[in-house]
């Protein structure tokens, strides 16, 4: 927690001094100065269930392939090979409010658009080489989100060895519902998880399926990359993803998270 408060301060300053140098007006910038950049970016954020206040997002992750039945589906053997990740832009988020039906804009490019229901972790502090049985003490809460794909793209692009980005990476892919802190729900173990569309169930598991754990996925995932409060991470999808278009009502259910519904347009 001060390693991350000190850097940020230490970043902040150093962006002083970048604006500073360009304006021609170097000075020593002091660590608490708010640095002053030429635009504003937002902090994407999700809502906390029973709170006024919001989690700041700093990464999304996501595992591939966690669920044995649909890494079949994917053509892949689902025997235990270390799980592995990709990320979401962090403006991937689109928050759904409970007992709503968000709009959810049909993207550019694809033909073939599928839906990838899932728990989500987020995280208030991190680490590097975190061991699997201190790995949720690092969870803030949980919430329901989708994995949204530009399947045809995704595919087009493993299929020439080329970086997935473009299936999985970009606007608005990452439908979520508000966070639930861990110190109310707990933890998950054998929970219900689905996805219907149009009323029709197509997605439907349970949390025991899942390959690797949302611990173990931690304890992975802080092997390669230091782990930091805000990180969130989508922890896989079972099987039976497809495809999805305009008018489509997508409802996702998560045994005591609240109901995620997105209608394609
Ligand atoms: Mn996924």
């Amino acid at each position: 927690m001060k390693d991350l408060a000190r850097r940020n301060s230490l970043k902040a300053g150093m962006a002083t001094m970048v604006v500073a140098a360009v304006a021609g007006t170097a000075r020593q910038a002091t660590a608490h100065e708010t640095p002053n950049t030429p635009f504003t970016v937002p902090q994407t954020t999700i809502p906390i269930q029973g709170s006024q206040a919001v989690f700041p997002v700093r990464r999304i992750y996501c595992i591939g392939r966690n669920y044995a039945a649909h890494a079949r589906e994917m053509g892949s053997d689902p025997t235990r090979e270390p799980p592995f990740f990709f990320q979401k832009p962090t403006d991937a988020i689109q928050f759904v409010s409970p007992g709503t039906v968000g709009d959810h804009p049909y993207p550019s490019l694809t033909k073939n658009y599928h839906y990838e229901v899932e728990l989500v972790a987020a995280l208030k502090s991190g680490g590097k080489n975190i061991p699997i049985d201190r790995a949720l003490d690092h969870v803030f809460g949980y919430a329901l989100g989708l994995d949204m794909t530009r399947r045809d793209l995704q595919r087009a692009m493993g299929d020439e060895k080329k970086p997935w980005e473009i299936g999985k990476s970009f606007d608005r892919s990452a439908p979520i519902g508000p966070i639930i802190p861990a110190s109310v729900i707990g933890k998950f173990s054998n929970e219900n998880i689905s996805l219907a569309v149009n009323g029709v169930v197509k997605q439907k598991a349970t949390l025991d399926q899942i390959i690797w754990s949302v611990a173990e996925q931690i304890s992975k995932l802080s092997e390669a990359n230091e782990l930091f409060a805000g990180d969130i991470i989508y922890s896989g999808t079972p099987e039976n993803v497809g495809p999805v278009v305009r008018g489509d009502v997508i409802l996702c259910k998560l045994d005591r998270l609240p109901d995620l519904s997105i209608r394609i347009t």
